[in-house]
């Protein structure tokens, strides 16, 4: 994961910016990390060559229209049913189902009002994208247009026994692996793509010039956002790989993980606001690249976990503060 973090940081500072980073769930995460942690040793033997050299390819499917950041109370369900499954539902903002092979699916096995508790009764699938009953609509979107999003709807559509990612009804701890691993993907994304929304408002600022002699990088307003915001940067990058190395470790790391996507969604959003601020007129041409860093830097402060439930996390986890909601 320390590998994974510091190459999508390139690549995104690069000149993909934050976008890049989701391309980086999809495959290493969404199939690597919940096959390889929690796959059966069949599902490790047959998918994981193909993900690596890029024959398979996934998507995952978890939010939906009535539970985003209440994950827990999702309603799509599988039921038992010939041997297998039926899983019937609907999903939102599905991003890379049009590409994807497969999709992995956190339904209910045992619906919310029967569970003696609302971790319990989550499982995960690892399903085919092209499988009967299974439909998919792009949805038009601000940002991040590297990969469409989607809305899905599962009508019967039939799961195999042996497509069961982990132990039924025993998802929820599973699937946290998916999405703190997750965070650190975009947390590298967005440091990259803060680096280079700083480099594109830097070269910028030290070339124009509007009032005689003086480049407009001279002035402390334009300058202080662009340096409060490198030291930001740095810090989430620093935090991040620590939650990287304490996944590759085999330790817990889900704070440290949080915290570093709060800051560097944050940051980079930032940063490349100001970079517009410094390019005037300029920065609201197609031309410049910064509105594009800026709409899809946008996305990661609620996505793919809002700040609100990251400082809400803090406060109960680390800090020991009584839940509010
Ligand atoms: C472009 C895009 C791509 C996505 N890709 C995927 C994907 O591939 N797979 C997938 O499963 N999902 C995906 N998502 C979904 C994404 O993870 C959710 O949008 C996100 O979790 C927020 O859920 P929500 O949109 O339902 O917001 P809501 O849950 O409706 O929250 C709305 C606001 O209320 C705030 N709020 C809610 N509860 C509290 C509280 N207790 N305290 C303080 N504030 C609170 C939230 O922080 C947020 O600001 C994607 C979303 C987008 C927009």
């Amino acid at each position: 994961m320390v590998d994974t973090a510091l190459i999508i940081e390139e690549l995104c500072a690069g000149g993909a910016g934050s976008t890049l980073a989701q391309m980086f769930m999809l495959n290493p995460i969404f199939g690597g990390v919940s096959i390889s942690k929690y796959g059966s040793d069949q599902m490790r033997r047959e998918w994981l060559p193909q993900l690596c050299d890029g024959r398979m390819t996934f998507c995952m499917a978890l939010t939906e229209p009535d539970a985003g950041t209440n994950s827990l109370e999702l309603r799509t369900i599988a039921a038992r049913r010939n041997g297998g499954w039926s899983l019937n539902g609907q999903k939102i903002w599905i991003t890379g189902v049009a590409d994807a092979d497969k999709m992995l699916v956190v339904a209910r096995t045992t619906p919310l009002a029967e569970a003696p508790k609302k971790t319990f009764g989550i499982s995960m699938f690892m399903i085919d994208v092209d499988r009967e009953g299974l439909s998919h609509q792009p949805i038009e979107k601000v940002g991040t247009n590297t990969l469409a999003s989607s809305t899905v709807f599962f009508d019967n559509v039939h799961v195999r026994d042996d497509e069961l990612i982990g132990e039924v009804d025993q998802g929820w701890r599973q699937l946290l692996d998916v999405l703190n691993t997750e965070r650190i993907v975009t947390t590298a994304g967005l440091v990259g793509a803060g680096r280079l929304a700083i480099a594109l408002g830097v070269a910028y600022a030290k070339e124009r010039r509007v009032f005689g002699g003086t480049a407009i990088g001279a002035y402390q307003a334009m300058q202080f956002p662009l340096a409060q915001r490198w030291a930001e940067l740095e810090a989430a990058k620093l935090l991040n790989l620590k939650a990287a190395s304490l996944f590759d470790n085999g330790l817990p790391f889900g704070s440290e993980s949080n915290a570093a996507k709060l800051i560097a969604s944050q940051a980079a959003s930032a940063v490349a606001e100001h970079a517009m601020q410094i390019m005037g007129g300029m920065g609201y041409s197609r031309e410049m690249h910064v509105e594009r860093l800026w709409r899809d830097a946008r996305l990661f402060r609620f996505a793919p976990v809002s700040e609100e439930m990251i400082l809400n996390y803090i406060a109960t986890a680390n800090l020991g503060l009584p839940r509010s909601y």
